[in-house]
């Protein structure tokens, strides 16, 4: 289910239920529901869904409404309470400062949108002053190089890699290295993605991040990858320490619940949405206005 269908469906179910003469336990219960059914159709994981109708029904307690209180407004907000907190981890990620030198690594699987987003990332920031360069440590794939070598020339972007160094952790240090001489403030490492989560993928990850100490490491997660995502992000946050989550390809067949999902196993939150394969489809995640728009 898109992002507006989703928002559809919970609007409606709550008109059905502010229609009701009464609104007693049952009213409710069927409200809940007929949202957790639109939640989970937007892929948010199960347990998510369950853990948010228990709290709403303990923050909704009929019997203390006074007479005259709008329910449906009640529970409205209990509701986007609820969405809110789960996508706020409780503690913000590590935030680069212009002008200071920071490391910041990207993994995720192949095709998430990964070497696009590190491209995104440091484009975004260039915008705004900053002195980005791009390090391209994915010597797995054949062709990541000239792709991100691609896109930081169209972007006008330094970068760094190698058609013959076969060893990611070697290009990661190297091109780190040049690019703090060349007091560049925000150092962008895009690591090697696979298909599936093999121990290969994790260890290579491992040993970039341990050579390259990263101030920040963000997970690309691709938002159509559906109920798959909590076990992806938690495979990725068990390996290395995850700080914040972009979710790529939020246009077209985007769904939302993914995003829920990554924060959740992550215990980081979404910073930035992709929105498109453009440079510039590029959108700063905020959660209310996000939740907002989920609940139309
Ligand atoms: P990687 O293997 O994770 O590095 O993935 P790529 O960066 O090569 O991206 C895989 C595909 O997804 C490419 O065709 C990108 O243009 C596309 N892509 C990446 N981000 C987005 C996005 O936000 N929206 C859309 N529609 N496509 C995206």
């Amino acid at each position: 289910m898109v992002l507006a269908q989703l928002g559809g469906s919970i609007s409606r179910a709550l008109q059905q239920m502010s229609n009701a003469t009464i609104i007693d336990e049952k009213v409710l219960n069927e409200c809940l529901n007929e949202i957790t059914r639109a939640l989970l159709q937007s892929d948010v994981q199960f347990k998510l869904v369950r853990d948010m109708q228990t709290n709403i029904k303990k923050i909704v307690n009929l019997d203390d409404l006074a007479a005259g209180h709008n329910k449906r407004k009640i529970i409205q907000q209990a509701i986007f309470n609820e969405l809110c907190k789960m996508l706020d981890p409780g503690k913000p990620s590590f935030t680069p400062k212009k002008g200071k030198t920071s490391v910041v690594m990207f993994v995720g699987l192949q095709g998430s949108g990964k070497t696009t987003t590190c491209t995104k990332y440091a484009f975004y920031h260039q915008k705004k002053g900053w002195k980005p360069a791009l390090v391209c440590a994915d010597t797995f794939r054949a062709g990541a190089f000239d792709q991100l070598k691609q896109n930081a020339t169209k972007a006008k972007i330094p970068f760094y890699g190698s058609y013959m160094e076969s060893d990611p952790v070697k290009i990661a240090v190297e091109g780190v290295e040049t690019f703090k001489k060349e007091n560049c403030d925000l150092i962008i490492v895009d690591t090697s993605g696979r298909h599936k989560q093999e121990a290969a993928l994790f260890e290579e990850m491992r040993q970039v991040s341990e050579a390259t100490k990263p101030d920040l490491v963000i997970f690309v997660m691709d938002s159509s990858i559906g109920q798959a995502a909590f076990d992806q992000a938690q495979a990725f946050k068990q390996s290395v320490s995850v700080g914040a989550v972009i979710v790529t390809k939020m246009d077209g067949h985007a769904k939302g619940g993914g995003a829920l999902s990554a924060v959740a196993a992550t215990k980081s939150p979404v910073i930035f949405i992709g929105t498109g394969e453009h440079m510039d489809e590029f959108e700063v995640f905020d959660v209310k206005p996000f939740v907002s728009r989920l609940l139309g």
